[in-house]
């Protein structure tokens, strides 16, 4: 976490802003939206901070919160955790993350998670004094069309009795696959033989373009031992605010809560009711924010196509990956730290998230977002462009 010389080394995300706001390229390195999310829970915020609500809410969590994550829970996933034990506001999924693997991860306990793997997971679990082990996604043909999928056999020799936690994260960043059933499934029968939790990281779960977000708690067998992540900041584009939870049975949450209290010991009080207004906003406004997204996907997909990249296109989440091979660009990141003076755009190399001894099957991958407006897209995709 820090360099030789003592400084914080910065998350590849905020190297790649630090790139953009230098150079004046366009950002498309780090997720997140630049227009505003829903009127209704902006004005809740705003409504909250004028009523006084503006001291230390609950450690777990305001009530009206905690109530409606558990009726969206419902509503969307026909499960209904107890909102007074099964639910737990967090600074963000960042937090509901770390206190997660900070209470249930011990020195040598090994924890499982997919393959390109979201920064944060690698660097939590060392805090814990625990071991990362990875199971690759491949780009496959197999089943139902092109996705980023993981080896069945390779996620079963990952697992073992060392195995304290399985991370799961789907919709997965950086690749946008929606994982199947069947991997989900396979996921809970390894987690149950080898008496291992499941952690899952689904902050992506509206947004959804192509395939179904099938929440692993709701499988079989699988509750009593998953803890369940998301987070407002991408369903409502309130990335800055930090309101994310954790769901799953009362003892489990018990135990986040523990170190959850001596992390921020309560966080962003009058966030909670705006996001829990969004919670309940009605089942069109979770449709037209993945179709709005959809279009963006397709949109920056296009561009990077017409532009000479390879690209897979992601079935849910904020980026797309692009192969810059084709282009005579072998190494990603070195053709990150270029792309500004290239083409005046910003990309992360999906490198930065990839285990050193994995680097071939990812070398020339870059991870782009595409949360951002029609204009920005369009002249992005016209930048790059010039590539080729
Ligand atoms: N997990 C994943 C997979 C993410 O992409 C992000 C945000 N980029 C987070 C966790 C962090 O979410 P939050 O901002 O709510 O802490
Ligand atoms: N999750 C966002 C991303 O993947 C960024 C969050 C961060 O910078 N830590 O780009």
């Amino acid at each position: 976490l820090l360099a030789s010389d003592g400084a914080v080394r910065p998350t590849i995300f905020a190297e790649m802003s630090a790139l953009a706001a230098s150079t004046g390229a366009i950002n498309l390195g780090q997720g997140f939206p630049d227009e505003d999310g829903p009127a209704e829970v902006l004005e809740a915020a705003r409504r909250a901070i004028a009523e006084g609500v503006n001291q230390y809410p609950p450690g777990i969590g305001m009530v009206v919160l905690r109530e409606a994550i558990s009726r969206h829970q419902r509503r969307w996933y026909g499960i209904e955790p107890d909102a007074a034990t099964e639910v737990l506001a967090t600074a963000g999924a960042t937090e509901a993350l770390a206190a997660t693997l900070l209470a249930y991860v011990d020195a040598g306990d090994e924890v499982v998670a997919f393959e390109p793997t979201y920064d944060a997971y690698g660097a939590l679990v060392a805090r814990a004094g625990g071991v990362l082990r990875t199971v690759p996604l491949h780009w496959s043909a197999e089943g139902a069309g092109h996705a980023w999928r993981p080896d069945p056999d390779e996620l079963r020799r990952a697992v073992t009795d060392r195995t304290r936690v399985i991370l799961v994260n789907t919709p997965h960043n950086p690749t946008g696959a929606v994982l199947d059933r069947d991997v989900l499934d396979l996921i809970v029968e390894l987690a149950t033989r080898h008496d291992a939790l499941i952690v899952t990281d689904e902050v992506y779960e509206h947004l959804v373009f192509d395939g179904a977000h099938v929440p692993i708690a709701t499988l079989p067998g699988a509750w009593e031992r998953t803890i369940s992540i998301s987070s407002g900041g991408k369903t409502f584009s309130t990335t800055g605010w930090k309101i994310g939870w954790a769901t799953g049975p009362a003892a489990l949450i018990t135990g986040v809560l523990a170190v959850k209290q001596y992390l921020t010991f309560v966080n962003g009080a009058p966030f909670q009711p705006a996001i829990a207004a969004g919670l309940d906003l009605p089942d069109a406004y979770f449709a037209q924010a993945a179709a709005t997204l959809a279009a963006k996907r397709d949109l920056l997909a296009d561009g990077l196509r017409s532009a000479g990249f390879e690209v897979s296109p992601p079935q849910a989440g904020y980026f797309v990956i692009a192969d810059a091979s084709p282009l005579g660009f072998s190494d990603a990141d070195e053709f990150c730290r270029r792309l500004p003076d290239l083409a005046g755009v910003v990309g992360v190399p999906v490198l930065a998230l990839v285990h050193p001894e994995r680097r071939a099957e990812y070398r020339s991958l870059v991870r782009f977002a595409f949360c951002k407006r029609h204009d920005v897209l369009a002249e992005a995709s016209g930048r790059l462009s010039r590539l080729s």
